[in-house]
């Protein structure tokens, strides 16, 4: 391991960080103590809502007129929604849904790039007691149709361009969908238009009593088999939101905070929408794509003081130079944070050179539902180390049974990545199924499928994944997904789909197909099966490149070997080839 080592020394510190004296914390921190002195809970003990505390007892209180959110429109300018406004908007989302008869429970879905009334969805959802379940804009029709239906979607908000190309012709194969929304059109006999049913909406609404471990918010993440898997969360949650965005973001009254990650994600909405808001920070909300030149801008015109941000991204700011950073006054920018995919450690110190901080390291995944593992803010970094598990979190590595216990194992041995359960943001289930759930529990620890160690700092090293999964450009994408939409081109007999290393976005989705007969190899098949593979699933998900290969290597039971792909793929050893299909 590196021995490279970004000292903090107390004296540096512009602000004392939120989180100083890490062991002391560890020791008196409860989720008790805290839910009792950092969130409000609803008026007269009627229960907890996310909504509530990330809007109302604002609005209510001194931030009303404090702006909330600033929404960078695309082609320059901004609107800005200040708690009170924020208030206004959600209560009449949270009134239309009882109007077109949604009830608590009933899932609400967003399908919108990063604009106002998204937010306005989310958080209005969730105070009415409706579950959220975010979409990325990028998606195809075939991850949208999947996460719809599984989800029993009653209600979607989008626009009426993503409405056109990736809804209208799947609409009928989703009969829970009862209603759909579009932001920028006027009523139209299947659809509804936002403003004038906002318009119409009550601006005055009460949060109903809502238990804290009610469903809030459901998050589809892929699988290396199956389908993509619904991870519930409920309204505890936004303790875990709160806290872990106070200790390891630092976030504190007067911040300005940028969360670039889309809310399509995880990220996105526990960090792009809750945590900040909840902490009573202003948020910068960006409705462009990355663009390096712009996003300096944005730093510095809208004095970010706590940005969060993701590997993919900065290395692609590390691509323009650091020249495009000279000239600019970073001077507000106070802490930087990153997520999602291992952060090199020249990435890290890349932060330094060109922004004048290092860029912090955190580890999350959608079950757990807020960040586990940080480099917080006062803490000495080890370029390449995702950091120390949150007061509150306790992490450890582990090796699991053939009988289904749990070993753990010492310091410096790679294993499993596990959880102590009992975090308030702990996923409840996948929805509708509870086996596969289960299977994520064992020995009282939740296994996370990440391999890791740790040091005897007790810092937590990435080592990769435990499964097939791909992480491309931050967004976990299943090979089962992108296989399945290959297999319904009438050349494919067989498909097998791998995450490429790429320098940039950490890896590429690679495609291997074998045909049917009748059909030959060739670049004009190629290029069809990539663009049909992009028009079924969308650009994010869709792979880049593919491989026309006689037959697939298999077990002898007939599962495809994605690890065989991938070894020849990149020169690598083979590795146990005893269960291959004709022989080792
Ligand atoms: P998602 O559920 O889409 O947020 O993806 C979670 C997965 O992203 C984790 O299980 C890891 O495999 C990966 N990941 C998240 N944060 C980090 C990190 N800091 N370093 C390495 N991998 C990460």
């Amino acid at each position: 391991m590196p021995a490279l080592r970004i000292e903090k020394k107390s004296g540096e510190w512009k602000v004392a960080p939120q989180l100083r004296d890490y062991e002391a914390l560890r020791e008196s921190f409860s989720w008790a103590k805290a839910a009792a002195e950092e969130l409000q809970g609803l008026p007269g003990g009627r229960g907890l809502n996310i909504g509530f505390e990330a809007v109302d007892r604002h609005a209510l209180g001194a931030r009303s007129e404090q702006c909330a959110i600033r929404f960078l429109q695309r082609e320059g300018g901004h609107e800005d929604f200040s708690y009170g406004r924020l208030y206004e908007a959600t209560n009449r989302f949270a009134n239309l849904l009882a109007s077109l008869g949604l009830k608590k429970g009933d899932r609400v879905f967003g399908l919108l790039g990063r604009v106002p009334e998204l937010y306005v969805t989310a958080l209005g959802a969730l105070k009415a007691g409706a579950v959220f379940c975010p979409l990325f804009s990028a998606f195809g029709p075939e991850p949208i149709q999947t996460r719809l239906s599984l989800g029993e979607g009653k209600l979607l908000v989008t626009t009426a361009a993503l409405y056109q190309k990736k809804v209208a012709a799947i609409r009928a194969s989703l009969p829970y969908l009862k209603h759909v929304i579009l932001v920028d059109a006027a009523a139209r006999p299947d659809t509804i238009g936002w403003r004038e049913a906002m318009s119409n909406a009550s601006p005055d609404f009460v949060v109903p009593p809502t238990d804290p471990e009610d469903l809030a918010l459901l998050h589809f993440t892929s699988g290396t088999t199956g389908k993509p898997k619904g991870a519930l969360h409920v309204h505890q949650a936004i303790l875990a939101h709160h806290v872990t965005g106070r200790l390891a973001l630092d976030f504190r009254a007067g911040d300005v905070f940028w969360c670039t990650a889309d809310p399509g994600w995880v990220t996105g909405t526990s960090y792009g929408i809750l945590s900040p808001l909840s902490n009573g920070v202003t948020m910068v909300v960006d409705a462009q794509d990355f663009d390096a030149q712009r996003w300096y801008q944005i730093l510095e015109e809208q004095r970010v003081s706590v940005w969060y941000t993701a590997p993919t991204a900065v290395r692609m700011m590390m691509k323009g130079g650091s020249e495009l950073s000279r000239g600019r006054d970073l001077s507000r920018l106070r802490f930087i944070a990153s997520v999602g995919e291992p952060l090199n450690p020249e990435a890290v110190l890349w932060g330094v050179e060109a922004l004048g901080l290092p860029i912090h390291d955190n580890w999350w995944q959608t079950e757990t539902g807020g960040i586990m593992i940080a480099n917080y803010a006062a803490m000495d970094i080890k370029p390449g180390s995702m950091g120390r598990p949150l007061p509150g979190i306790e992490a450890g590595v582990v090796r699991r049974r053939e009988d289904g216990s749990v070993e753990v194992l010492p310091d410096g041995e790679p294993g499993e990545l596990a959880l102590r359960p009992g975090w308030p943001s702990m996923f409840r289930g996948y929805l509708n199924e509870e086996a596969r759930y289960r299977k994520c529990f064992a020995g009282n620890w939740y296994l996370t499928g990440d391999l890791a160690k740790r040091d005897t700092e007790g810092y937590y090293w990435f080592v990769g994944r435990a499964d097939d999964m791909i992480k491309s450009a931050g967004h976990l994408i299943g090979p089962f997904e992108v296989e399945s939409a290959l297999l319904e081109h009438a050349a494919v007999a067989e498909a097998g789909v791998i995450g490429k290393p790429d320098s940039t976005v950490g890896e590429v989705v690679k495609a291997f197909v074998s045909l049917k007969p009748g059909y030959e190899a060739g670049e004009t098949l190629k290029r069809e099966l990539l663009g049909f593979a992009r028009t079924r699933l969308g650009a994010a998900v869709a792979p880049k490149e593919i491989d026309i290969l006689p037959a697939l290597p298999r077990t002898r039971s007939g599962k495809i070997l994605r690890r065989l792909l991938k070894a020849r793929e990149l020169g690598l050893p083979e590795g146990d080839t005893s269960t291959l299909e004709g022989g080792a």
